[in-house]
């Protein structure tokens, strides 16, 4: 469920008109419902409240420091991968102590900078890593916890790009070596290997992947414990399924459904580092039409937004639920779904303006007549939209907007020219 819905034939987010947002901010625009946000971390939270449960929002999915904030009040820890989002995140007022540090090339000015801020857990990618942490760790004078991050070979059944926890991939170490890293590096006075990590990558739509991702590392977390490793906490990651078409995906209370009686007497802390199943939902992008046209047989909708604004189509070849802001009583949409062929729709690419086959939203796809200047949403826009986003072509980035109940917020201003060539000077 999220706070974008039509009333009246005119869309909102919460109680805000988006034809209000778009006529005082400009487009294209991003616009984030507050209320979603905190809907959909307030559900995983509940859903898991039978363990000692710690939810890490990924900060890569969306990460401006106004959601961190408001996240951060909410109880929520932050998953990051890099310096600059732990500068977020501590901007953002977190409690670094739930703060969980993943990525495969973690520098040393980054190590550095996570063990002054005495981070939860580094989630630890390969025995050169951890050898690194440990020595500048003892450099440093500090002592850290680390997670393991294991790949348990399954595979989400997702895009190629998203999977991360098959053996092929170049995330985590195999189940099988993991016995071994933690005799090799389990006793070394400064980095205390004490957990699991496991994140299967993005978009699964079933909770089959997780309980069977669990079911390999319990046995190897008994083996571990039985040759005196003290395993504390196990991390299984992000990748929840976001609702793209309506209904398409298991709830928290679903996932939590299968994932919580495996780890009940497991005496084990828990920690869950969504993403796009927090913030997908809680954002739209809004472009306005510039022309349309027809080429052979195809007819083309182009708008002002372009793939560096939102890039997921071009790259996951994604699909995003696109739909006029204002519509007659009729084309008011009850669902979000590819073909929602109503009486009178037309069959169009939504397109950009940037010189690349790419640079698409939407192929073949069924929308209600679209003139100049009318206003498009695309839906599930907040995962991987924004922080995504470039200035290829030298094109502004775009402002992000934050609705809270009947009154909104710029939280990001659209880039100006000065902006694009500030650091060329
Ligand atoms: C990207 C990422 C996540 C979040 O993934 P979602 O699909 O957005 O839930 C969580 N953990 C790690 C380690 C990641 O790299």
């Amino acid at each position: 469920m999220d706070a974008f819905q039509y009333k009246n034939e005119k869309l909102f987010a919460e109680g805000v008109a988006v034809e209000k947002i778009a006529a005082e901010v400009g487009t294209p625009v991003y616009i984030y419902s507050k209320a979603t946000f905190l809907d959909h971390l307030q559900k995983i939270q509940n859903a898991y409240s039978e363990l000692d449960t710690t939810v890490c929002y990924s900060v890569k999915a969306c990460g401006n420091i106004n959601i961190l904030k408001f996240m951060a009040e909410a109880g929520s820890g932050f998953d990051i991968v890099s310096g600059g989002e732990l500068f977020r995140a501590m901007q953002a007022g977190a409690d670094t102590s739930k703060i969980v540090y993943a990525g495969t090339g973690k520098t040393d000015e980054e190590i550095t900078e996570a063990l002054n801020a005495s981070i939860g857990y580094f989630n630890i990618e390969s025995e050169a890593e951890l050898e690194n942490l440990i020595e500048l760790a003892k450099a440093n004078k500090k002592t850290a916890k680390a997670a393991l991050r294991v790949n348990p070979d399954v595979d989400p059944g997702t895009h190629k790009h998203i999977t991360t926890g098959v053996k092929e991939t170049k995330f985590g170490v195999d189940i099988e070596r993991a016995l071994k890293v933690f005799d090799d590096y389990g006793k070394n006075g400064a980095v205390e290997l004490c957990a699991i990590h496991v994140h299967l990558g993005s978009g699964g739509k079933t909770i089959d992947p997780y309980c069977d991702a669990i079911k390999k590392i319990l046995p190897l977390i008994d083996d571990l414990r039985s040759r005196g490793h003290a395993i504390e906490m196990l991390d299984i990651g992000g990748g929840f399924g976001a609702d793209y078409e309506s209904r398409t995906v298991p709830s928290a209370a679903d996932y939590a459904k299968g994932i919580v009686p495996l780890l009940k007497d497991m005496n084990l802390k828990l920690i869950l580092e969504p993403g796009k199943s927090v913030c997908a939902n809680a954002g739209i992008m809004v472009a306005k039409t510039l022309y349309t046209k027809q080429g052979g047989s195809k007819r083309f909708i182009i708008v002002d937004a372009g793939m560096n604004d939102l890039l997921r189509p071009a790259l996951y070849d994604a699909f995003h639920f696109i739909w006029p802001v204002s519509v007659s009583k009729k084309f008011v949409p009850q669902q979000r779904i590819k073909d929602l062929y109503l009486d009178g729709v037309e069959v169009v690419d939504v397109v950009g303006p940037i010189c690349e086959g790419a640079d698409f939203f939407a192929k073949d796809r069924a929308l209600p007549p679209v003139k100049r200047d009318d206003l498009l949403a695309i839906f599930t826009a907040g995962a991987y939209g924004y922080t995504m986003s470039s200035n290829y072509n030298s094109r502004r980035m775009l402002p992000e907007i934050l609705v809270d109940g009947d009154d909104y917020k710029v939280i990001r201003k659209r880039q100006t020219y000065d902006d694009l060539i500030a650091l060329e000077k």
